[in-house]
Parts: C-alpha cells; sequence; structure tokens
C-alpha cells in the first residue's frame, strides 16, 4: 500500500447501468475536492492492460449526471484474469503513477479488483453498478431503480393494449438469478403473477391462479417473468403451456430485453453514486482496501469485497405476500 494517495484511477467494468457516469463524476470531483489527481481508464480491466488512460479533472464530468451508460466505456476482459494480463495492468498503473483504484461494477469486476489486489497489494475499492441488484451488502446498486421505473413504465402502456383487447401478456424482465426486478416492478405495476428465480410457485398454481381472475371478472393480466424463473420454461414455452391448457386466455408475449439497461438514471440513482463515489474515495484515502460502498438503512457503509462476491442478495419475502394479496 502506499504511504498516501494522490493519484486514483476510476473505471467500469461488466454491464453497463444507468448511474455508472453519476459515480465516475462522484469520484472525480471528490478527488478534485481533496486535491488528488485522478485518471479515467477506459473499457474496464482491458483498458486497464491496454495503458488507455486519461487525465480527469472536474470540468471533464460535466453534463454527464443525467446520462445513461458510461463515458469510460465498459468491457468483459479475458486477459485480466491471465496473471500475464495483470501483470501488464500492473505496470501501466504503476507508469502512469496511479496508487489506488475505484472499480464501478459486478461481483465479476470485484473479484478482478480483489485478485489484483492479492497479488499486487493496490488499493482498491468497489462501487456496486448492475440493474439486477443481486449484490450482497447493499439494498440498492446503481441502476436499479432507474431499470424498475423503466420497466413500470412498460408494463403500464402494454396494460393498455391488454386491456383493449381482453388479453394476458408475459412479460419478461432482467434477472437471470435475481428476482428484485420482477417482484418490485411486478408489485409496482399491478401485475396479476410475478414469477422469480428465488421461489417456485408451480405451474398448477400460475394456472389455477389465473382462471381465478378470469372468474372474478378481471378481463385483462399481466403476469411478469424474471429470465430466470424457477418455473425453468422460458417465456413462450410458458405461453404455449398455458394457451394449451387454458383455452380461454389469448396471450401475448414481450421480453423487455436490453431497454432495461439503458435510459437518464432516475434521481434516487443520481444520489445514491453521489454518496458512493464520495464515499469511495474518501474510504480510500483513510486507508482502507478490499471493501465495496453500499446502502444500508440509508447509510453508505463499506462491506469487505469478499463478502460482497460470496454473499446471496436476498429478496424481500413480505414482498411475495403483498404480490399475493394485490392480486385478490
Ligand atoms: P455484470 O453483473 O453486469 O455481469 P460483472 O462485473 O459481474 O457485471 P463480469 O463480466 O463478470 O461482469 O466481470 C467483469 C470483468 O472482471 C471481467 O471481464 C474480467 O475482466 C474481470 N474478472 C471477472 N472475474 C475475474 C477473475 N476471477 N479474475 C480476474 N478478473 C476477473
Amino acid at each position: 500500500m502506499p504511504e498516501k494517495i494522490r493519484k486514483v484511477g476510476v473505471l467500469t467494468s461488466g454491464g453497463d447501468s444507468p448511474g455508472m457516469n453519476a459515480a465516475i463524476r462522484s469520484v472525480v470531483r471528490t478527488c478534485a475536492y481533496h486535491n488528488i489527481e485522478c485518471i479515467g481508464i477506459y473499457r474496464g480491466y482491458q483498458g486497464m492492460i491496454e495503458g488507455d488512460f486519461k487525465d480527469m479533472g472536474p470540468r471533464s464530468v460535466n453534463n454527464i449526471v443525467n446520462k445513461g451508460g458510461t463515458i469510460l466505456k465498459s468491457a468483459r476482459s479475458l486477459e485480466f484474469k491471465t496473471p500475464e494480463g495483470r501483470k501488464k495492468a500492473h505496470d501501466n498503473l504503476v507508469k502512469a503513477g496511479i496508487d489506488a483504484l475505484v472499480v464501478i461494477g459486478g461481483d465479476g469486476t470485484f473479484t478482478g479488483g480483489l485478485v489484483f489486489n492479492n497479488e499486487y497489494d493496490f488499493p482498491i475499492m468497489g462501487i456496486p453498478g448492475t440493474i439486477d441488484n443481486d449484490i450482497f451488502g447493499t439494498s440498492h446498486t446503481l441502476g436499479y431503480d432507474t431499470a424498475l421505473n423503466t420497466v413500470v413504465e412498460v408494463i403500464d402502456k402494454i396494460r393498455d393494449t391488454a386491456s383493449s383487447h381482453n388479453r394476458l401478456f408475459f412479460v419478461e424482465v432482467m434477472g437471470r438469478d435475481a428476482g428484485h426486478i420482477a417482484l418490485n416492478a411486478g408489485i409496482g405495476a399491478g401485475a396479476e403473477e410475478i414469477l422469480i428465480p428465488e421461489e417456485d410457485l408451480g405451474l398448477d398454481r400460475l394456472l389455477d391462479s389465473l382462471k381465478k381472475s378470469k372468474a372474478s371478472g378481471k378481463s385483462s393480466s399481466i403476469v411478469v417473468i424474471a429470465e430466470g424463473d424457477k418455473i425453468g420454461k422460458n417465456v413462450f414455452e410458458l405461453k404455449d403451456y398455458v394457451e394449451a391448457n387454458l383455452p380461454e386466455y389469448d396471450v401475448r408475449v414481450s421480453v423487455l430485453g436490453h431497454m432495461q439497461r439503458g435510459g437518464s438514471p432516475s434521481c434516487f440513482d443520481r444520489v445514491l453514486a453521489s454518496r458512493l463515489g464520495v464515499k469511495a474515495v474518501e474510504s480510500l484515502l483513510e486507508g482502507n482496501s478490499n471493501y465495496m460502498v453500499g446502502l444500508q438503512n440509508d447509510a453508505v457503509i463499506l462491506t469487505p469485497l469478499e463478502q460482497a462476491i460470496k454473499g446471496k442478495s436476498e429478496i424481500d419475502r413480505e414482498l411475495l405476500r403483498v404480490s399475493d394479496i394485490m392480486s385478490t
């Protein structure tokens, strides 16, 4: 570890998420506030290997707080998974005089940071940036709130069509391993049923619930399905299954896809990004390393990177019950 940190590198890695730019801005300006230099590293760990660096002063991040994506670009780097690749990256950091890193991304990004720290004792601080909200140690990851708002807005529009034509819509949202988006956006958008990876609702229950809602006089329904739902059928197989068993339903499928990752960050994500960026830089300056900054009970706190990687972010089970009651 260096005695005193004078130059901080910042990168975004893995999948992009709204709020990453606001976090970059926060890191850059916190460095300027504390009179230390900040270097932007392009394309995640691949840019570190290639020495793709840029000096970033406080004015270099004007007008990005509201922008989706990441101005530093993101990449997945296979080379960084090799000791040779990491050696090249370390050589470049030393040459540029960078003596600490803020890495913004998901658990893969944190794993890369931890491996790098173990080899070179290089100070690392992680900021959780992924729309899936599947990181232990923070109630919210950057981009999650924006993604929820995007999904709810789209389902509201789908509902207009569903109710005009008395249709059942299956809406697939992101979440291969985590049902946070499906569960929260599903409740927010008034879905009849929500299928998530954490809970096996069972096909019989789904059919039963749809039958009941038809019998209770509902003319249209929305079912929100996470990509990795426990039932194990993809959304189109599920449509075929439901149509075969409930011929009274005309089922349509909408797969929302990458639109959930884009767009201008919500106010919540902008504020969160600003807070996490300040905490990340100040924690490094206080001599901390190998932590992720995150939010818990509205306080910004540090979680060891190892725990953030290994721990599981649980869904709020009370929401399952709320969803159940709401579809009465
Ligand atoms: P998302 O949640 O969007 O997938 P992520 O940060 O988990 O984001 P990954 O592609 O898994 O995305 O990881 C980002 C990068 O971190 C990888 O491309 C790789 O360069 C680095 N990385 C991941 N795992 C390791 C590892 N075991 N050793 C070294 N580097 C790694």
